[in-house]
């Protein structure tokens, strides 16, 4: 079964058939860069990252971009109370956004274009869509005439009819039509600004977005993702943008992710639910907070609240429980050659021919996620059931926990094998079994509470002491 997407762009579900074989261009918007991000945002950075280790772990080469904002109004609003430059602002931003981006296991980007960093291109455009009757010049303001442009409304399947009537939009007597949007903005006093042909000035929203992905993907590439909130105006306006300046398909796939509530209540800072992902790190694990993302289908709807995120930190820690007993049952039992063996082998490969069929709808990871418990009961049974034990049977299981691990990143294997140093904890671990067996409690305690510093959590079973990591 191949890949199949829902386009928002035909609003339906398509198989997915790359541009070019092999290869998949892929951008998704990416902050502004005037605050920590909150837990709304983190979604579309989490599930975006996981369809791309995806596309990645079917066997595509992914080229993946995400831009920084870094001009805009509440760039020089908030640098201005800060009394520091937009730069400044910015780059102090960047390097938070990363902080979060990493600990939440949001693989990095091959390319974080900078608006800023593009305002040649963004100019270069911006004059050709106005040579090619698409644009007007207003008093150095720069304006995109949608009525100019004929599929304007086919990305949110409204007519310019519809969408005036159905959105708020400024009244500002210098545009021709009331949809028309801003793709340069003159200087205002105190503002930071770039040439153009216009004066001096800096660049709409829309037009970075339609500029830096056409710059590292090509005229027509083949996804663009980002939050349902940016259908309209922020995407349909790139999509009248790049298409009147190229005369070709802009993007062949749209993806949204639906938004996130919190308690059942939208964000916002003046109800006072606003939760940034800094602050939720201090609550939850990062890998539970991935797990509960990818516990519902991106394009719904998802409720963020503390009985949500505590399910989440229980699943990630049975299936890191799993894999604990694997590794001990492997160090710990006897190897035998079992009737039963073919039976559960052909049970795994059931789960991970599931877990991809899951993946291949539409990316649907909850259902996937099913298939991984599936593989936890298995074991577990397994494990519970037998003595001696076919290390084939553990050795496939850890094969597909490895795998799915790789793609949705909730059970920390790679980044803790990295951190840890694990010779060191056994040998701790061995000098406790030593101090215990000479009844040297004082000293097997000390051992203890040295390893639970570290985050280490030790287990006293029959099979000898276990341990794990704690969640953090
Ligand atoms: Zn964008």
């Amino acid at each position: 079964m191949s890949l199949m997407l829902y386009n928002d762009l035909t609003r339906k579900k398509e198989p997915f058939i790359p541009l070019k074989e092999g290869e998949v261009g892929f951008y998704s918007c990416g902050p502004t860069v005037y605050d920590f991000f909150h837990i709304g945002n983190a979604r579309p950075f989490i599930v975006f990252d996981v369809f791309r280790r995806y596309l990645e772990d079917i066997g595509y080469k992914v080229v993946f971009v995400q831009n920084f904002t870094d001009i805009d109004d509440k760039m020089i609003n908030r640098a201005n109370e800060e009394g520091i430059t937009v730069k400044e602002l910015a780059d102090a931003f960047i390097k938070e956004y990363f902080e979060d981006a990493d600990a939440l296991g949001v693989r990095r980007a091959d390319i974080y274009p900078r608006a800023t960093d593009h305002m040649k291109e963004i100019v270069e455009v911006v004059q050709t869509l106005i040579d090619k009757g698409h644009a007007y010049v207003v008093d150095g303001d720069v304006f995109f005439s949608v009525e100019s442009f004929p599929g304007y409304g086919k990305l949110s399947k409204q007519s310019i009819e519809d969408l005036q009537s159905g959105s708020r939009i400024d009244v500002n007597e210098q545009k021709r039509h009331p949809l028309d949007f801003a793709l340069w903005k003159a200087q205002k006093p105190g503002e930071p600004a770039w040439e153009s042909p216009w004066g001096l000035g800096r660049p709409g929203w829309h037009i970075e977005c339609s500029v830096m992905s056409t710059k590292y993907l090509g005229n027509t590439f083949d996804i663009h993702s980002g939050g349902s909130d940016l259908i309209f105006p922020h995407h349909e306006n790139e999509v009248a943008q790049a298409e009147a300046a190229t005369g070709m398909q802009f993007v062949r796939f749209w993806l949204h992710n639906g938004y996130l509530l919190i308690d059942k209540e939208k964000m916002s800072k003046s109800l006072g639910n606003f939760l940034t992902v800094r602050n939720a790190r201090k609550k939850y694990s990062p890998l539970a907070i991935r797990y509960f993302m990818l516990s519902a289908h991106y394009r719904s709807p998802i409720n963020f609240s503390e009985e949500g995120l505590n399910q989440a930190t229980g699943a990630v820690e049975r299936l890191r429980n799993c894999w604990t007993d694997l590794e001990y049952a492997l160090q710990s039992r006897e190897q035998k050659e079992k009737d039963d063996t073919e039976a559960f082998l052909s049970e795994i490969k059931q789960a991970e021919t599931k877990f991809y069929e899951e993946m291949n709808d539409d990316f649907n990871t909850a259902g996937a996620l099913g298939s991984v418990f599936e593989v936890v009961r298995l074991i577990n049974t397994y494990l519970k059931d037998n003595s001696s034990i076919d290390f084939k049977v553990c050795k496939a299981a850890q094969t597909f926990f490895t795998k799915i691990d790789g793609i949705m990143g909730i059970m920390g294997l790679e980044s803790e094998k990295e951190e840890l140093d694990t010779s060191e904890i056994e040998s701790m671990i061995e000098e406790r079994t030593a101090a215990r067996k000479a009844r040297d409690f004082a000293k097997s305690d000390a051992i203890r509470d040295q390893l639970a510093e570290k985050g280490i959590i030790l287990e006293d079973t029959s099979e000898g002491t276990k341990w794990k990591k704690q969640l953090s």
